[in-house]
């Protein structure tokens, strides 16, 4: 074994190179040089100053739900953290960046909270929903978030809701090397049964609306938010007056307008049932759907005059 590899495994457990496709919910993506596991977030801390030192690449992976390995894999060190530990204080939770966000939403329910519903259907860790400030049914990370740890050149330091810059599937996260280490959220007390029933509605709902039967990787664009385009959208006639008014439209419903629905390359499909779901229908690769992406985007230009933007982190 060659030294890295002894020095990596005084922080965690190490897999060596180990085929991402395992730690990803898409089943894609080559081997990672190292994958190391850890579960203190002291031992976290250590690590990534570590790897900073010796200018070792290194990359964060949470559930895996929100990302496109590469075919080649990841030649450097993959950190997964794997503190999944939570508080509940009165109204005040505090989950582990590790924590599983269905998990939490779970155990708020039971401790008599709510507004935090929406979590019993987004797969992944709290750490990687903090960091896409995802959402569901109307909510978003954003309107639970207090304050979040994160491990910053070397400290931790404490966030405001406010200074994570939370916007539409975005937060000042994308934009730094900031590690997500511990998330508060500020819930309102509730009636158990009230919630249970409401993350009941949510769960139908989205097994009625998304895809079932293959991985994927959720919404692979964000919608787009007219507001926010720079140029004007060309055959304007063709959208729905209430996509307009309300400021955005689904990027399903553009995948269909120009008939991508259903397009197969290699072993990736774009789903007949959602527009925004690519399928890995067994053995796709990333290329297959970075290839289908592009044909996407592209077309989606062309009638629309419109660039998509992934919601999908690539690595
Ligand atoms: C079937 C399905 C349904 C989905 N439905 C929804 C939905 O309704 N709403 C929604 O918003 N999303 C949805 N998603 C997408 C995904 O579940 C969310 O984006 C989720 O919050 C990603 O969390 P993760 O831990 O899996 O992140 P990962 O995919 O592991 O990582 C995503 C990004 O976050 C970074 N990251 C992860 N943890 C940390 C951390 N602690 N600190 C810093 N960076 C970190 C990673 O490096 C990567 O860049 C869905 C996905 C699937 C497969």
């Amino acid at each position: 074994m060659d030294n890295l590899y002894k020095t990596l495994k005084t922080y965690g457990k190490v897999k060596i190179n180990e085929p991402l496709a395992k730690h990803t919910t898409f089943k894609i993506g080559g081997p990672a040089k190292y994958i190391v596991i850890v579960e203190r977030i002291q031992a976290l801390k250590e690590l990534l100053t570590f790897l900073n030192e010796q200018g070792i690449p290194l990359a964060i992976l949470g559930g895996g739900s929100n990302m496109l390995a590469s075919d080649s894999g990841f030649d450097g060190v993959i950190i997964q953290i794997a503190d999944k530990s939570c508080t509940i204080k009165d109204t005040t939770v505090v989950a582990a960046a590790g924590m599983q966000t269905v998990a939490l939403a779970q155990a708020t329910i039971k401790a008599g909270l709510t507004e935090f519903e929406w979590g019993v259907g987004v797969p992944g860790t709290i750490g990687g929903a903090v960091r896409g400030n995802a959402g569901a049914t109307g909510w978003e990370m954003k309107d639970n978030v207090e304050k979040v740890e994160v491990y910053r050149d070397g400290e931790t330091i404490i966030l405001t809701n406010s200074e994570c810059q939370f916007g539409y599937r975005h937060s000042i996260f994308k934009h730094n090397n900031d590690i997500i280490l511990r998330v508060w959220l500020a819930l309102k007390k509730g009636e158990n049964k009230d919630s249970l029933k409401q993350a009941l509605q949510y769960i139908k709902y989205r097994n009625e609306t998304q895809p079932k039967g293959y991985a994927s990787t959720g919404c692979i664009f964000k919608n787009v938010e007219t507001q926010q385009l720079k140029n004007p959208i060309k055959n304007l006639q063709e959208i729905p007056q209430e996509f307009l008014e309300n400021n955005r439209i689904p990027a399903g419903w553009l995948v269909e307008q120009v008939h991508m629905k259903g397009k197969k390359i290699g072993n990736a499909e774009v789903s007949e049932r959602h527009g925004n779901f690519i399928l890995n229908l067994g053995g796709a690769t990333a290329d297959d759907v970075l290839s289908l992406i592009a044909q996407i985007k592209q077309q989606v230009e062309e009638k629309y005059g419109i660039v998509l933007e992934e919601e999908i982190q690539i690595l």
